[in-house]
């Protein structure tokens, strides 16, 4: 992969998949943004555009497309809805982990559904105590014949309310520290497993929420790689997740600005558009400068992902800088529409509040700032 530049084959899918998610989501953004329903018809026309498993291979019933492919679906859904872009986000990670890491017999039993967009798959790692220092969990996984009983508490875990399906991370070693931790595929609608919604800002449609299990048997075939390797396997997939979160939001703040653009040229103010004063257009020309530059070292760092050379450091620097980027790109075009920026008639104040969420989901900008201290200046100083 050239890392620098989208080849013919790139720039095609682009034209291809813009064109499908502007045609079909972007005018209905803010019935998703202040609907709490599922947007289930939507998940099926992302599975049916083959937009659900990217880069999950052929044989098990994916695209096989590189990670390139899978970052420009996620910027374009970012244009068209910050909530679609959730869907394609969600259901090509899940789809992935489950691709990547389950045995042949749960790939072949989950995957058709995952694929289909009739089911829908979740990531719990965090619990009520522990967040950013991720590898301090509570929930327990006890070894029992055949498999192993779940118990704890997972909290903050988007979709929790709709998902049929949770990679739950939990201890099966409470004296290893992050070494003791596994990933195990749970069936969420087993009766020792109960949920509870959150009332949220944005992404309302997804929703986020808790899921509490009670001794919730997990078959041994149903366990996510290797006993012990939970974490390793959540940090790898991090990199990819903060990546694709920094195109997503490179995506809305994208739509913010042209729509700022749209609207400073056709406004008047002291007999002139308002495009024509520079204190207009010279932000948009600074968001511009800052959403080209985050999205740039995005694809870099799925070009490099996908050379298999190190990119945790680019990956942090897309997650704490992606979202600020863009959450201030929206901010301004709120401010550049004037008046009417300040209303749920425009997308605007959605799009805000959305992309605010990515300040803190995968990894806040402090701990995201860490992991860069740690290669730039050394682990042995930061901790
Ligand atoms: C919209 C959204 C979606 C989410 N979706 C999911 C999901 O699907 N699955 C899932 O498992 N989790 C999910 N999360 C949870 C998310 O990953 C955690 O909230 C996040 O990692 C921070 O953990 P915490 O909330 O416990 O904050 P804490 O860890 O309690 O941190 C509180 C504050 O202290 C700061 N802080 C903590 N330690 C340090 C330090 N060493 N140095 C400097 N500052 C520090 C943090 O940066 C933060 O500002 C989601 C969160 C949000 C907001």
């Amino acid at each position: 992969v050239n890392p620098f530049l989208l080849d013919e084959e790139h720039l095609a899918f682009t034209d291809v998949v813009r064109g499908f998610l502007r045609s079909t989501f972007a005018d209905s953004i803010l019935e998703r943004a202040m609907s709490e329903e599922y947007p289930r018809l939507a998940l099926k026309q992302l599975a049916n555009a083959g937009l659900s498993g990217l880069i999950v291979p052929e044989d098990d019933g994916g695209q096989g497309a590189d990670l390139l492919a899978l970052g420009i679906a996620c910027e374009e859904a970012g244009w068209a809805d910050p909530t679609i872009a959730g869907l394609v986000f969600f259901t090509n990670v899940f789809a992935h982990l489950i691709s990547s890491h389950a045995a042949p017999t749960v790939r072949a039993e989950l995957l058709p559904g995952l694929l289909a967009g009739e089911q829908i798959g979740c990531v719990a790692l965090t619990e009520p105590g522990s967040g950013s220092d991720a590898a301090a969990l509570r929930t327990k996984a006890e070894r029992v014949a055949g498999g192993w009983r779940l118990t704890g508490e997972k909290t903050s875990i988007t979709q929790a309310g709709h998902a049929d399906w949770a990679v739950v991370f939990a201890l099966t070693d409470p004296t290893a520290g992050a070494r003791g931790v596994t990933g195990f595929i749970v069936d969420l609608h087993d009766e020792s497993v109960t949920r509870q919604r959150f009332a949220d800002p944005g992404f309302r449609s997804l929703g986020r929420g808790s899921l509490m299990l009670d001794g919730t048997f997990v078959p041994d075939e149903r366990v996510i790689g290797e006993p012990g390797r939970g974490f390793a396997t959540v940090m790898h997939e991090f990199d990819l997740t903060r990546t694709l979160i920094a195109l997503m939001v490179v995506g809305t703040g994208q739509r913010a600005l042209d729509m700022a653009a749209d609207y400073a040229r056709q406004r008047h103010t002291f007999g002139r558009p308002i495009a024509a004063h520079q204190g207009v257009s010279f932000p948009i020309a600074e968001h511009s400068t800052y959403l080209e530059g985050v999205r740039w070292l995005a694809y870099r760092t799925l070009g490099l992902r996908q050379a298999g050379l190190p990119h945790t450091k680019e990956a942090a620097m897309l997650k704490w800088w992606g979202p600020e980027v863009a959450f201030n790109a929206v901010k301004d075009a709120i401010i550049l529409h004037g008046q009417v920026g300040w209303s749920d008639e425009l997308p605007l104040q959605a799009m805000l509040r959305d992309v605010s969420g990515y300040f803190i989901g995968d990894g806040t900008p402090q701990i995201n700032k860490l992991v860069i201290a740690r290669e730039v200046i050394g682990r042995e100083v930061i901790g």
